[in-house]
């Protein structure tokens, strides 16, 4: 399938060739963290979105010397490569303050000489009521306002709009290529999934469209790898390693769904575009499918993972969270305690990210929860 080899490509390079094109023309790549930064106003100000991922990090001896050993393997990783240069093709850094692992990774890379010459942590409530709305609102405003100062671009309502509808075709698209996931006979698997995951959050939206129509067009008509096998759905933080879910169905199984902060938590809910676009942005991202950072939604959260596995009639839940994550790692008791009580088997399987990612541990696991699901 050309369309799914063209994004794995993207996936496996950390500068792929669609930045180096949109730097090619003299304009701007911006990085980001966290699923709560409204990409459209940067894509409105003809800048590129690119989700910062700590991606190929062979160690993290730099990092380590700024941050702990308690602190997520994922935030040094993104640390080491902002230390060691492997960002130096963007033109700027937004974080959010998603936890304290990723704040202090910020702080750091913020103080340090390789620092980029935009930084910026745009604050996010952690409640969900309206004076965090109002809050929330305040701070997208001053995130525009900054973009624009610094980029000398003016973010005008036309341009947001169009980037708003750009970015809604997207979730449209990832939903059919999930309606297709979650059928008897599943075209793709979850590890081609991530890497299709990751190339969004790579490139400019237009052209991953165009790609992904493409791909759905291919998906529909070939035929499945993946009949027998148990079916899955992985729920969790931070997932662009496709090695992970690799190490999984190599033992049988095939993830058919997820509620993966890259992955259906993110794009499951549209922008409105009828009204005021920047209202609707930031309703958009501060109400979309919580994160565990948000403190009082936890029915919320369960109630999509569950409408989920249900949709994609899954044996079971993995739960995954990167080691000291516990943001996720709490969360993930619970999920697995209400799903084990409503009768679909759950894991809970600890990982590291990047280079420290134990995958004989992982499969040992994993290959016991197939085995319980079999019987
Ligand atoms: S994986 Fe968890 S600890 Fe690490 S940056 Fe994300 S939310 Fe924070």
């Amino acid at each position: 399938m050309r369309a799914l080899e063209e994004l794995t490509e993207v996936s496996e390079n950390l500068e792929n060739k669609y930045v180096s094109d949109w730097r090619n023309q003299g304009k701007k790549v911006v990085g980001y963290v966290c699923s709560y930064l409204p990409e459209e106003i940067l894509y409105a100000a003809d800048i590129l979105p690119y989700r910062i991922t700590g991606k190929g990090v062979k160690d993290t001896s730099q990092a380590d010397s700024y941050l702990t050993r308690v602190n997520c393997t994922f935030s040094r990783c993104c640390l080491e490569l902002g230390f060691s240069g492997g960002f130096d093709f963007l033109d700027g850094a937004v974080f959010i303050n998603g936890c304290d692992h990723i704040r202090r990774a910020y702080d750091n890379w913020k103080a340090h000489q390789s620092a980029l010459p935009f930084m910026y942590l745009l604050p996010v409530p952690h409640l969900i009521n309206p004076e965090g709305r109002q809050w929330y609102l305040e701070e997208v405003v001053k995130f525009k306002e900054a973009i624009e100062a610094y980029f000398e671009v003016e973010v005008i309502d036309e341009k947001l709009s169009e980037a708003a509808a750009v970015y809604n075709e997207t979730r449209r698209l990832f939903k059919k290529l999930y309606d297709l996931r979650a059928k008897d006979e599943p075209p793709l698997s979850g590890t081609e999934v991530v890497s299709i995951l990751s190339a969004a959050a790579a490139m400019p939206k237009k052209e991953f469209n165009q790609i992904l129509s493409e791909l759905i067009e291919e998906t529909e008509a070939s035929s499945s790898k993946a009949t027998g096998k148990v079916r899955l759905l992985v729920a969790g933080s931070l997932m662009d390693d496709p090695e992970f879910l690799r190490n999984v169905e190599d033992l049988g199984a095939v993830v058919v769904a997820d509620a993966l902060c890259f992955g259906a938590k993110n794009f499951w809910d549209l922008t409105d575009e009828s009204g005021d676009v920047l209202e609707a942005l930031v309703d958009r991202y501060y109400n979309h499918v919580p994160c565990p950072r948000m403190a009082g939604e936890y029915s919320r959260r369960f109630d999509f993972v569950k409408e989920q596995a249900e949709r994609a009639h899954v044996d079971g839940v993995i739960l995954e969270h990167i080691k000291f994550c516990d943001t996720h790692g709490a969360d993930n008791a619970l999920l697995k305690k209400d799903f084990e009580a409503a009768g679909i088997p759950a894991i809970e399987l600890e990982r590291q990210y990047g280079p420290l990612a134990d995958a004989g541990r992982l499969r040992t696991r994993a290959q016991a929860f197939l085995e319980r699901i079999r019987r």
